[in-house]
């Protein structure tokens, strides 16, 4: 803490992750960049069973400490094993909220013990807010998403345009733009309102936490969405800091290839070694997060896009790695023979890939992505095009910011949020293979890589010294520094 003898003193921020993938690996980011100032220092406060997991993440040299609470599984009713962010991954997401929610009790003691200076926690935990006020610090909330997915939501819950059209499109209203989506593209929580959805319920003490907390911060820089950072501290008025791309944070190859803790340094360097062998711009990478999850014959009609298309990729399933026993005429989901048929050409990553070292490379072209929000900023961040894939969560509002704002991404024309409802509509191979096709062999394609390019460059020049993220986390920083030693 910064005492009157020493004004530039210390600070201690402690950070809250919320146990899912997507929100883990950006606020250990987070953290990095925090601890990386002179004079603060960090705690990433977590339970037992994800701390290999935050630990795997923070380079030695890094003044990160790890405050283990207790998960409250006993209580919640369920396994001890479902405080990790891989059964989040896989495991049923209400009962996990539930206990993600009596998680209070242990933060407070915690914070108790620490006593930070502030308390960044995940949007998730709405009531961190009033813990942060029990010990007099302020709370950050940290959403996960960017400016034009924030703003887009606020709007579509307090205007409600969807109310009016069962499935036509509608503008969103109020936001910059003239941004057009449809009902079935709205989150769960969004569309089922009155029905008691308790996401409805959850994402209503969110918005009422956000009020009661010091301000937002957001994981994107003000260069690749002005008009809608200005929309969301103007018209908005939330007091906000952009410090992002967090995934710049990690400078080193082999802080890339920890990235989620779940890597090996063996696969993510035979995956280099298969990249070098390819020309520029020639791959494309394909990966939809950690969670969405394709039934058998959705990941069918992708093999069969990929060999019509005859181009080179790397795809990333989410299934076990096969054991050496196994034949490929096992595994339900892919056509017999598929990957002999494209030895030469493809690559397929069974669970976890190294993202932001495989998108990095010079070979990857295109991204298919699923437009969650880190993976959509990783792909920006270094220049990729995309050919835009949502499922669920905001990654619809996503998508708009990336095909209609941007320019950079073609869609697959996914037309419905689809994660949880048990009614996935699968996406024929023939509109799969023409969005792949357009976006790695057209002009089209490679005007939209250019623009991508630019924003590359952007993005590095934000997170460098006196650059826009860089100054706002200093502005941030020496706010709370001044605050803590009033
Ligand atoms: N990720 C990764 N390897 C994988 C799958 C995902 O490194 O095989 C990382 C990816 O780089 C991103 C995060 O996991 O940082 C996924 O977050 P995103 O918001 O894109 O999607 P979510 O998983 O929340 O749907």
């Amino acid at each position: 803490m910064a005492t009157a003898d020493d004004p530039t003193g210390n600070l201690h921020v402690a950070i809250l992750p919320f146990m899912a993938h997507g929100h883990m690996i950006p606020i250990i980011d987070i953290a990095k960049l925090f601890a990386s100032r002179r004079g603060v220092k960090t705690t990433i406060i977590t339970t037992r069973l994800n701390a290999p997991l935050v630990s795997k993440q923070i380079p030695t040299t890094a003044e990160i400490h790890i405050e283990l609470i207790r998960f409250p599984a006993a209580e919640a009713g369920v396994p001890e094993e479902s405080e990790t962010a891989d059964f989040f991954s896989s495991t049923a997401q209400k009962m996990f909220f539930h206990a993600a929610a009596l998680l209070r009790r242990p933060l407070d003691a915690a914070l108790a013990k620490i006593r930070p200076d502030c308390l960044v926690s995940d949007a998730f935990f709405p009531w961190s807010a009033e813990s942060a006020g029990k010990f007099g610090i302020p709370r950050l909330v940290f959403h996960g998403t960017g400016y034009f997915a924030l703003c887009t939501a606020v709007c579509i819950r307090v205007h409600k345009p969807h109310k009016n059209s069962d499935s036509e499109s509608f503008v969103v209203p109020c936001l910059p733009g003239k941004i057009e989506l449809t009902p079935s593209q709205l989150p769960e929580s969004a569309r089922k309102e009155e029905e008691g959805n308790p996401f409805t319920e959850l994402v209503r003490e969110m918005a009422e936490s956000e009020g009661k907390s010091y301000g937002v911060i957001v994981n994107s820089f003000r260069e690749l969405e002005p008009n809608y950072a200005d929309f969301y501290r103007d018209e908005l008025g939330r007091r906000n800091w952009a410090i992002g791309p967090v995934s710049l944070s990690n400078r080193r190859s082999e802080e890339k290839a920890g990235r989620g803790g779940r890597g090996t340094g063996e696969s993510s360097s035979d995956c280099l070694k298969w990249l070098e062998s390819k020309e520029p711009d020639s791959v494309i990478y394909i990966c939809f997060g950690s969670l969405a999850d394709f039934a058998d014959s959705q990941l069918k009609e992708i093999a069969a896009a990929l060999e019509s298309w005859g181009g080179s990729f790397i795809w990333v399933v989410r299934k076990d790695p096969r054991t050496e026993s196994e034949s490929e005429s096992e595994e339900e989901w892919l056509p017999v023979g598929f990957e002999d048929r494209t030895a030469e050409k493809g690559l397929i990553i069974r669970g976890w890939a190294p993202q932001i070292l495989i998108l990095d490379h010079e070979a990857v072209g295109g991204f298919v992505t699923h437009c969650g929000w880190n993976s959509t900023l990783e792909g920006i961040t270094v220049g990729k095009a995309m050919v835009t894939w949502p499922v669920a969560a905001e990654q619809f509002y996503n998508e708009k910011l990336v095909t209609a704002v941007l320019g950079i991404g073609l869609p697959v024309e996914a037309e419905k949020w689809v994660r949880g409802t048990g009614d996935d509509e699968v996406i024929m191979a023939e509109g799969i293979e023409i969005a792949v096709r357009r976006l790695m062999d057209g002009d089209e394609g490679k005007e939209m890589r250019r623009k991508a390019k630019e924003l590359r460059e952007m993005a590095r020049m934000a997170i460098e010294e006196g650059g826009s993220s860089h100054s706002s986390l200093s502005d941030l920083i020496d706010e709370l520094k001044q605050r803590s030693h009033v």
